[in-house]
């Protein structure tokens, strides 16, 4: 099998595309020539995002395909979620060390079907050999002037966090021995590790309603300080309230305060949703997270004042710092 074969194999749907039917007015030209070609709606911006996953950097050699085409996708979504935007179509440029059809056809199901649940589709790509490498970039769209920033939040906002936080982390922590867990935490937490659920409903439905926005994959305080540096302002932020938002959270599993905290502050590949909004909307954001079925948790608020000040729920100001992720620092 060659270059050819396998996109014709694996990612040219043609008779799939009906499946995809809201995008496809959208891309008026897909898989098979230079460039596709899209026709925008009148009154949209196009959001772009693109997002690489390296082997033994981003996953683990032995993860399962199916898992890893999710993922790929589910990573690049969560940035349209980020800015309220509706995924429309995307593309996959892959670097393969050799065909392996198995592989392939476990990669390609595990990423159609993400697609698919988001009407969002695979409309062109690169493929090449050399070590596996997997880049897509997703294109969506947004009202004209409606994308959620990260510059918008102002002094006073609440700051909200959609989902579980943590969980993901833990499951690396586990896979790498550092803590022990039962195999049933593991496969849960395991799931939001390699099945990430990007919140593509609620970034939507907060648009008009949240003021900036962004999505956690470094770690909560660390994504958060990159909106609080765009909006020139700062945060306080209930650590104890954000360690709790772990499925874990009301279970005990004898971790330690601090690592909980750790965990859901700083863990990583989250793809949950940090967000603020003026104390005035908080019914809006409420019927918000009611008409996309997600969890949605008030953490703190802006301040006028820079900086990040965490407190306990006694208010008492915690002097512990949480590092997120940064791939030049480790
Ligand atoms: P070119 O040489 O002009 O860059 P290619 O021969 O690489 O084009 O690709 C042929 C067609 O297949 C193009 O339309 C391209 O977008 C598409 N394609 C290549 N690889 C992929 C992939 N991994 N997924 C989806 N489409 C792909
Ligand atoms: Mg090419």
């Amino acid at each position: 099998m060659g270059e050819f074969d396998v996109i014709a194999r694996y990612f040219h749907r043609t008779k799939d595309l009906k499946r995809a039917a809201p995008a496809i007015e959208q891309v008026a030209l897909g898989i098979g020539d230079d460039c596709a070609l899209l026709s925008p709606r009148a009154g949209m911006q196009l959001a772009v995002s693109s997002d690489m996953l390296v082997e033994g950097r981003h996953f683990f050699k032995d993860v399962s395909p199916e898992a890893l085409g999710h993922k790929a996708l589910a990573v690049n979504l969560s940035d349209l979620a980020a800015c309220g935007a509706q995924p429309v179509a995307f593309t996959l440029a892959l670097a393969l060390p050799q065909i392996d059809a198995a592989w392939l056809s476990g990669f390609a199901s595990g990423m159609f079907a993400l697609a698919d649940t988001h009407g969002c589709q695979l409309m062109g790509g690169d493929t090449t050999r050399g070590p596996l490498n997997i880049c897509i970039t997703v294109i969506g769209q947004v009202p004209s002037g409606q994308a959620l920033l990260r510059s918008g939040a102002s002094a006073g906002d609440d700051v909200y966090v959609s989902g579980t936080l943590g969980d993901a982390r833990l499951a690396l922590d586990a896979l790498q021995g550092k803590v022990q867990i039962s195999d049933d935490v593991l496969q849960r937490t395991r799931q939001r590790l390699e099945r990430p659920m990007p919140r593509v409903a609620l970034g939507m439905a907060l648009r008009g309603v949240a003021t900036a926005a962004i999505d956690v994959s470094d770690g909560l305080l660390g994504d958060l300080a990159h909106v609080l540096h765009a909006s020139g302002c700062g945060a306080e932020i209930d650590i104890e309230i954000v360690a709790n938002c772990s499925i874990l959270a009301s279970e005990n599993h004898g971790f330690t305060a601090l690592y909980c905290q750790q965990l859901t502050a700083a863990g990583g590949d989250d793809y949950e949703l940090v967000f603020t909004a003026p104390v005035a909307a908080r019914a809006l954001v409420a019927q918000a997270a009611l008409n996309s079925a997600t969890k949605v948790t008030r953490v703190g608020s802006i301040t006028a004042t820079s900086g990040l000040v965490l407190r306990d729920a006694s208010g008492a100001e915690v002097a512990q710092s949480f590092a997120s992720f940064d791939h030049f620092k480790v």
